[in-house]
């Protein structure tokens, strides 16, 4: 069963918590048990699962990617936006969440979220559940 959903980003680069939306479409797909790919089709965002309890991780994460990865580096894509490009495939397009008892199988301190790297955009989220 795949479904998909929108995001607005507002910044340059931002981490979204879609956990929510992401729990709600699971809880329409009446799946019990199984698993639940999350998949990013963009080639400049990306998603990640992380602490969504101090939102200081979030912009952690970001600087840090900024010092490693920055936007002014010098690369040869001609966009001018080489280094969202790295970033996204750094963290990669797809994770998948065990699925149990119809809820998707986090630690309490974990959250999904959507990594927009070269906002702002309208982006999309698309979600594969498996399972019974
Ligand atoms: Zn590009």
């Amino acid at each position: 069963m795949k479904r998909e959903f929108g995001v607005q980003t507002k910044d340059l680069a931002e981490l979204i918590d879609i956990t929510a939306e992401v729990q709600e479409h699971l809880k329409a797909s009446k799946i019990k048990d199984g698993i639940c790919v999350i998949y990013i089709p963009h080639t400049t965002a990306s998603v990640c699962i992380n602490e969504n309890a101090d939102p200081s991780v979030k912009s952690d994460i970001n600087d840090t990617l900024d010092k490693l990865i920055p936007r002014d580096g010098s690369y040869s894509h001609s966009e001018g936006n080489a280094d969202a490009h790295v970033k996204a495939s750094i963290i990669g397009s797809s994770r998948v969440v065990l699925i149990e008892s119809g809820k998707l199988l986090l630690g309490t301190w974990q959250g999904i979220y959507f990594c927009e790297f070269d906002g702002p955009r309208k982006r999309k989220v698309v979600l594969k559940f498996l399972g019974s």
